[in-house]
């Protein structure tokens, strides 16, 4: 048969299902075999049946995106103007109002895109890997070159990444609540079941988009891309989210209360100047029209969503992806960081550099996975050759261990777990070769290692059927399953003090230290169960590795003690080892570590004092991650914690900020996550934390630029009404200020580079508002600035004579030259401007301003918008008087931010 019957989750109807078949007749019906396809083969089924991904689900289409951007309540009011305008014949008004209305449709859909394509990006950087059987080698691939045939390889921690017939499970869990909703994992087994059994019971099978909780299985792809389950309910799974965050959220709240607020101060408006001021109504719904526009802030939603996505990007950049949005927000409040040891704060490249066993202590040198190197005692050179005890732990290290590290043209390279990978060094070091040695005493079976038991054991046979079990993990761990040790060849009586005072002396080093240990079984004993090797062990000795701290893991702990975030190392190693490196890094006082059963035996209270006060905490568990978090969320503190295996899930989850592992990271990790580590790197969440406040701090500064040109406008309008004066601006010309000025000037806020204080500052304080008191402060006062200096040079212009067009044409450049030096202002919110950089440090804040300045000498001077605007040609006088007035503002703004007390800014208080 060949593998026609292949892409679909059921082979035709005349067969029996993949789940009521036995494994064998899987494999043939896919001309497949558990050797896995050749690459060849592999390579013409990729061809045939496309790559192994969801169609993803159908986008709005442009035309219809398009559209969507005139769905805005603000919108409908200008068009229902534009109607009136046009009732009354005032057919340049119209043009005008409909003329802004779809650029501003433009802009926003071209935005829009832009933020689209952003998190698109980002999804990318996200695609699961696969670990694949080719040519019966296992390769790791990205999960979309899979085809049917392949064989998986699954572990604790995987998304399965086609549909599996499973040819081997072993204690397999998976939890399928993505396909049936049942959040509980069930077991996985091999024999066929019933045709008709529910997805549910579909034991011998295991579905994509599902995660491994825990053992390992190996199956056979009978399913890929859209003939997967899921891709039939075709449910995209791990996604990015959509653009709605809580700051979004309550931004919207605010602006349909404020456009609400502001639709009654233009009725009451109409209804005071017709009655009141006797205005013709025709003029005053135009004015009333013009209120509502000037007073409602059109750009600052499609502003706050590209001030989030350039956010995203340029965390991405720094090698921290976001998952979901709210995360950058969050980021920015962050005061308490906890995260992993091996790999994020450590650089995870092992060596080992003291072997113990019961007779002497063993220097190692030579550094990283090179094989130079040697043994020495007390700083003499001693010959690996003539220490029988030393090169049994080294053959132990070798065989108990599943990495490998071979030479290649950039040097040594490791595949697999640096602890291990050190431990193959140290046996090349001693003179032994791993291909002949695994030769020699061929494994059997494996019990892998996990966090959980923090062992792993290996059983192996000779070629005379003699049986050997082999032992390596945390030295308390393996010392309670030894009743011996070896000294010269023999075994003696088991001297646990002496172990413990040796571990314990170069874990003080700041070196991870493994015990290891072996045991003789019988030919018959085939399987390793954890019962075989609980007791009765023979100790061989100790192995201390060094690892490194990362250069700018201590530059980026140091960072994050100035902004005022506190650092928690959490980890599975020794707790000497556990202070030793916080020394190096600057984590804790380096003296007081908590472990995991230190916590355990805690009250709650205890607990909270503990998860407060104490930073480093060593032989923990995933379960005692999430009492932590939750004792530090209880003290209102912002948490973000790093994970990478399945147990770390709900830790993830329930912190404010859950960091994956990109590298070592599994899906499970990722998928419970907010953010995840492409580099694994602690300054890489340093990274972030800057610029979450970056973004968060450019949203205020888009914010406190905005409001006040509104609230200027809005209160020139009302003043002019209130006086009996005409109106300084009129409706089209504001229009043209908010649509089209504005927007451009703000836009280059979002792309404000990071201030240099930023990680000296405090955490922000989650419950405060966007709008803080301060905020209002600052917007009402330039508020004033702006109409004072409008509205003044305006009766100004007309006292002088001008006519009506010419003042009203010197009002708008006056409100946007004062829009464009606000805007220098608004580059720092609290601290005055000083250094050139601090003018011109944002090339985009140039651009936009040079663009405004070609704008409004167009708007000026060009015939086609002199029509269209009733504006007229200024001559240098008028243009001398604007720039004077307009740079007021600059000057006010300086001086309020050298006069104004702290205080009054609302600076979170040290917590
Ligand atoms: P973290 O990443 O949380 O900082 P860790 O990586 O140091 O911690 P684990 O990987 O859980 O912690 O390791 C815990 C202990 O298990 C180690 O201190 C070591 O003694 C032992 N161990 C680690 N890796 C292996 C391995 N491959 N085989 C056997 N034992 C191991």
């Amino acid at each position: 048969m060949a593998a026609t019957e292949a892409p679909t989750s059921s082979p035709p109807s005349q067969a029996p299902p993949w789940h009521a078949r036995e494994p064998e007749a899987t494999l043939a019906a896919l001309d497949a075999d558990g050797n896995g396809l050749s690459t060849e083969t592999a390579q013409k089924r990729r061809a045939r049946y496309g790559p192994n991904r969801l169609t993803p689900a159908q986008r709005r289409g442009p035309i219809r995106r398009f559209l969507a951007q005139f769905h805005n309540v603000l919108i409908y009011l200008l068009l229902g103007a534009a109607a009136v305008t046009g009732a009354l014949a005032h057919w340049v008004d119209t043009g005008v109002i409909l003329g802004v209305v779809v650029i501003n449709a433009i802009i926003g859909f071209i935005q829009e895109g832009k933020a689209e394509r952003a998190l698109d990006a980002i999804r990318d950087l996200l695609s699961p890997r696969a670990s694949v059987l080719r040519s019966g080698r296992p390769t790791t691939l990205p999960a979309e070159e899979l085809v049917p045939g392949d064989i998986v390889l699954l572990q604790a921690g995987d998304k399965v990444p086609a549909d599996l017939r499973l040819l081997e499970a072993r204690n397999l869990h998976v939890e399928e609540a993505s396909l049936t909703g049942e959040s509980l994992p069930v077991a996985k087994d091999t024999p066929p079941v019933a045709a008709e059994s529910a997805l549910g019971d579909r034991k011998p099978m295991a579905f994509s988009g599902t995660l491994v909780t825990s053992g390992q299985g190996r199956g056979v792809a009978v399913a890929t891309g859209d003939t997967t389950q899921i891709g039939r309910i075709s449910a995209m799974l791990g996604e990015v989210t959509t653009l709605e965050t809580p700051l979004l959220q309550q931004m919207d709240r605010f602006g349909r209360w404020l456009s609400a607020a502001i639709v009654a101060l233009a009725a009451g408006l109409f209804a005071f100047g017709t009655l009141g001021r006797s205005y013709p109504p025709a003029e005053m719904f135009l004015a009333s029209v013009g209120l509502a526009v000037a007073a409602i802030p059109e750009g600052l939603p499609a502003i706050i969503t590209i001030t989030l996505a350039v956010g995203v990007q340029v965390m991405a950049r720094r090698q921290a992806i976001i998952r979901l949005l709210p995360a950058v927000e969050t980021l920015g409040s962050v005061s308490v960081i906890c995260s992993d040891k091996t790999g994020t704060l450590t650089r995870n490249e092992m060596t080992v550099a003291s072997v113990i066993t019961a007779e002497e202590t063993f220097g190692v040198s030579g550094s990283g996975y090179d094989p130079h190197g040697g043994f020495s005692v007390d700083g003499a050179p001693v010959a690996p050759g003539a220490r029988p005890t030393l090169a049994e732990v080294a053959r132990a290290g070798l065989l108990c261990n599943d990495a490998s590290v071979e030479p290649e043209a950039d040097g040594w390279h490791l595949e697999g777990d640096p602890t291990e990978g050190a431990l193959v060094t140290l046996a090349r070091k001693a003179d032994l070769e791993p291909e002949l040695e695994a030769e020699r005493l061929p494994r059997t079976d494996t019990i892998p290692f996990e966090s959980e038991h923090r062992f792993m054991a290996t059983l192996h046979h000779d070629h005379t059927g003699h049986g050997l079990v082999l032992v390596k993990g945390a030295p308390e761990r393996i010392l309670a399953m030894c009743s011996h040790q070896r000294r010269g060849g023999e075994d003696e009586p088991l001297d646990p003090a002496f172990w413990h005072r040796q571990a314990d002396g170069i874990a003080d080093q700041g070196q991870r230290v493994l015990a290891l240990a072996s045991k003789p079984v019988g030919s018959q004993t085939r399987e390793l169960q954890f019962g075989e090797v609980e007791g009765g062990l023979t100790l061989l000795g100790l192995a201390g590795m060094l690892d490194p701290p990362r250069e700018d893991a201590i530059r980026a702990v140091a960072e994050c003690r100035s902004a005022g975030i506190r650092v928690k190392m959490i980890t599975g190693d020794h707790a000497a080892t556990a202070r030793a490196v916080g020394r190096k890094l600057g984590i804790g006082d380096g003296g007081s570590v908590l472990t995991g059963p230190d916590l355990d035996a805690m009250g709650p209270a205890e607990l909270a004092a503990a998860a407060r006060d104490t930073d480093v905490f060593a032989r923990v568990g995933p379960g005692h991650k999430l009492q932590l978090v939750e004792a530090l969320q209880d003290q209102d503190r912002v948490v973000a914690v790093t994970g990478d295996g399945v147990n770390d899930a709900p830790a993830l989850k329930r912190a404010n900020v859950g960091i994956a592992m990109g590298r070592k990271g599994t899906e499970v990790a990722k998928e419970a996550a907010e953010m995840v580590l492409g580099d694994d790197n602690f300054a890489s969440i340093a990274a972030a934390v800057r610029e979450g406040r970056t973004t968060y701090d450019n949203i205020k500064k888009s914010i406190l630029f905005i409001l006040p040109t509104n609230g200027g406008e809005a209160l020139t309008i009302m003043a002019a009404i209130g006086l009996g004066r005409e109106l300084p601006i009129t409706p089209v010309q504001i229009l043209w200020v908010n649509m089209i000025t504005a927007v451009t000037l703000a836009l280059a806020l979002a792309f404000e580079p990071t201030e240099a204080g930023v990680m000296r500052r405090l955490p922000r304080d989650a419950r405060e508002p966007v709008l803080s008191r301060f905020l209002t402060f600052r917007i009402a006062f330039v508020s004033l600035i702006l109409v004072t200096g409008t509205f003044g040079l305006f009766l100004w212009e007309r006292m002088h004579g001008a006519p009506l067009g010419l003042a009203q044409t010197v009002a708008v450049n006056t409100l946007v030259a004062f829009e464009v030096f606000y805007l220098l202002n608004t580059r720092r919110i609290h601290e005055r401007l000083r250094t050139p950089a601090d003018f011109l440090g944002n090339r985009y804040a140039i651009y936009a301003i040079a663009a405004v300045i070609a704008l409004q000498m167009l708007f000026t001077y060009a015939p086609v918008l002199q029509h269209l605007f009733g504006t007229t040609a200024l001559d240098p006088l008028a243009w001398g008087r604007i720039v004077g007035v307009a740079f007021t503002v600059f000057i006010l703004i300086e001086a309020e931010k050298a006069v104004l007390p702290l205080g009054l800014r609302h600076l979170p208080k040290r917590g």
